[in-house]
């Protein structure tokens, strides 16, 4: 919608929304990131982790 993108921590798999890969991970501050491709369940699978959000 806004140009999210979405990263999955390599090392801890938490999901990272925002519109530059992160410089670390903020849980486990990993610098390795898979980017989740737009379009294709990333918001299925960032909202996985967020249960009861909406
Ligand atoms: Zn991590």
């Amino acid at each position: 919608m806004l140009g999210l993108r979405y990263f999955v921590c390599e090392r801890c798999d938490s999901v990272h929304s925002g519109l530059e890969e992160p410089a670390a991970c903020a849980r486990c501050a990993a610098v390795a990131f898979a980017e989740l491709p737009a379009g294709t369940g990333a918001d299925a699978y960032f909202t996985r982790g967020l249960r009861g959000d909406r």
